[in-house]
């Protein structure tokens, strides 16, 4: 296998396919209100990356029972996970997303999957989320938009927030013992492929569970959408992304799941990459092993990665142990 892939990771973890259902329910950002920014990232379509459910305008046990019936029928899936999608999933009062996530809770769900900002998750939430996995007897996921790295991008993106809420997140998520999952864009036009390198090995020391790897889209009605009509924004396009994506995978942690590879971009996007799900994931896999390279084929670096090599590794590799006396 090239890279650690979802599907597999939740058969093993779940012993069946495990299919996740999208639900929406917050409508805004602090991104969007005014806490963090107004306006939101400049990627962000007005749905708050949620163009995929149809039912997001029904309540919240319609919306995962609707799914759960669509997912049976198409996949044969049987356990599922209840997916908080779109905007900011953890932004709102304790006791209401105390409701809304019990509410996602029927028959058939194994876990909670919730997508939100660095920056609108607190110990009260986690501690929140703990409870709820301890009297449901749910496994949670969070995934935290990072998106890149890069100050300069992240601002550049305004985004609202900088790497280090990020941590700070994760560090906290990883305490709880929830299942973690960054995002992260891998083509921004501000980022080069040094930054992503940089992401895959920050994300790899952080170990984090999961990885969801975007393409840049961009859609109408959005500050890129502007900038790409009128010219200022040159997106990099296909073999750049793969480039990008090899190099990602080379420097993680093998153990680190990938949730996604490229992003799946509204019909009416104004650029994407261009590739299908299934063409980019064969051209990476190809790219990949015609050079001899898997997830983690460069994950040498953490636990003193040098010294390691130097005192550890070549003795080993000489027939000596490292106090210097020859094995056997
Ligand atoms: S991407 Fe997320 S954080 Fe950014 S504006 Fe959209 S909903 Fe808000």
């Amino acid at each position: 296998m090239i890279y650690r892939e979802l599907s597999h990771y939740l058969k093993e973890r779940y012993g069946t396919r495990v299919q996740r259902v999208s639900i929406s329910y917050f409508r805004t950002c602090p991104n969007r209100d005014g806490t963090a920014g107004f306006g939101g990232c400049t990627f962000c379509e007005e749905t708050g990356s949620g163009f995929g459910n149809k039912f997001r305008n029904l309540d919240v046990r319609a919306q995962i029972l609707e799914g759960m019936k669509i997912a049976r029928q198409k996949y044969k899936a049987e356990k599922f996970m209840a997916y908080f999608q779109s905007f900011t999933n953890t932004y709102g009062p304790l006791e209401e997303l105390e409701k809304v996530y019990n509410e996602a809770l029927v028959e058939g769900v194994v876990a909670l999957d919730i997508s939100t900002r660095p920056d609108a998750f607190s110990e009260e939430i986690a501690v929140l989320l703990k409870k709820i996995s301890d009297e449901r007897h749910v496994d949670i996921f969070i995934e935290f938009g990072l998106e890149s790295i890069n100050e300069n991008t992240l601002s550049y993106v305004n985004r609202g927030h900088s790497v280090g809420e990020f941590i700070d997140a994760v560090l906290r998520a990883k305490r709880y013992n929830f299942e973690v999952i960054a995002h992260v864009i891998l083509d921004l036009p501000t980022d080069t492929i040094e930054d992503e390198i940089g992401c895959a090995k920050i994300l790899s020391a952080l170990r984090v569970n999961g990885v969801k790897m975007h393409s840049l889209y961009i859609v109408k009605g959005t500050k890129m959408g502007i900038d790409y009509l009128e010219g200022r924004l040159k997106p990099f396009g296909a073999d750049e992304y793969i480039k990008r994506a090899r190099a990602f995978l080379s420097y993680l942690d093998p153990s680190i799941v990938i949730h996604r590879i490229i992003s799946t971009p509204p019909q009416n996007a104004l650029y994407s990459i261009g590739l299908t799900y299934t063409d980019a994931k064969k051209l990476i896999e190809e790219e990949m092993m015609k050079n001899s390279e898997y997830q983690g084929v460069k994950f040498d670096y953490l636990n003193g990665g040098n010294w390691r090599k130097k005192f550890v590794e070549r003795r080993n590799s000489d027939g000596l142990r490292s106090d210097g006396q020859r094995i056997g």
